[in-house]
């Protein structure tokens, strides 16, 4: 999947090239300068923004979402993703000045639609090997919601997970559960409370606490402890997570690789099941 990038526009090729420029005077004076610095906006899926320096050329790309963002917010995200590269501390200010821009309403708005167009769900279906998700979406809407809540698409992961059992993507209205469920040795009421937990997902949506965004808010927990079998679905997930999660091998540092490449994810995607 390639887009392809769209000319600058509004400010000009010179202004960005100034601003990487200080930027980079700034937190690396002493790094040897890129021989060219290359600047487009990109349409991305989501608000991403990247930079990576290679064979002596640092590419920056901007979320295209961020054409439009006052110059304040641009240079924000240059000292971000410039303090990253060289591995200094993010400057407080740019990440301050950026979260407020992304977490403006239309900004959000825009965000969701852009995902809407642009991304897309592989989507394997609801009925699995062994449990379909359909009547168990069904019943549990009847159950806890009084059948009040709008059917999503109903999915199973394309891939076995080890941690993350259950996923809501509200830009898709898709619920998506791990495959590593969908095995006759899970008891039902394991799939039930993944999918009763993405289900109140949708119910609760996304609310800000002190300027932070919070999905698992004291509501939701509350009413998650109200499924059935809560106690000994989240201590049958929790030993489920344990057998399959292996300790990490500790990885060499000495490889790096020849070019670095940061990501700068705007808005995450809240996603989750405890196990
Ligand atoms: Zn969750």
């Amino acid at each position: 999947m390639a887009y392809p990038a769209r000319p600058l526009h509004r400010l000009t090729d010179a202004d960005l090239q100034q601003i990487v420029t200080r930027w980079r005077e700034d937190l690396a004076p002493r790094a040897k300068p890129p021989h060219a610095v290359e600047i487009t906006f990109y349409p991305y899926v989501g608000i991403n923004n990247t930079i990576r320096l290679r064979d002596g050329v640092m590419q920056v790309r901007l979320s295209d979402m961020l054409a439009d963002a006052p110059l304040s917010v641009i240079d924000a995200v240059v000292g971000i993703l410039l303090a990253r590269l060289f591995r200094k501390p993010v400057p407080e200010q740019c990440t301050a000045v950026f979260r407020a821009y992304v977490r403006s309403r239309p900004v959000v708005r825009l965000a969701e639609q852009r995902r809407r167009e642009r991304g897309f769900k592989l989507i394997s279906g609801a009925r699995g090997r062994c449990y379909d998700l359909e009547p168990i979406f069904h019943r549990l809407n009847q159950q806890y919601f009084a059948g009040q809540l709008l059917r999503p698409a109903l999915t199973w992961s394309r891939r076995r997970t080890r941690r993350t059992f259950g996923h809501y993507d509200a830009a898709h209205h898709t619920i998506v559960i791990s495959q590593t469920l969908d095995d006759p040795q899970v008891p039902p009421m394991v799939v039930e409370y993944v999918l009763y937990h993405e289900m109140l997902h949708i119910k609760h949506g996304v609310t800000h606490v002190n300027g932070r965004r919070c999905v698992h808010t004291a509501a939701f927990q509350e009413e998650e402890r109200q499924f059935e079998h809560y106690e000994a679905a989240s201590r049958w997930l929790c030993a489920l997570s344990e057998s399959l999660c292996v300790p990490r091998r500790s990885c060499s540092q000495a490889k790096l690789p020849a070019s670095s490449t940061v990501r700068e994810k705007a808005s995450k995607r809240e996603y989750k099941s405890h196990p």
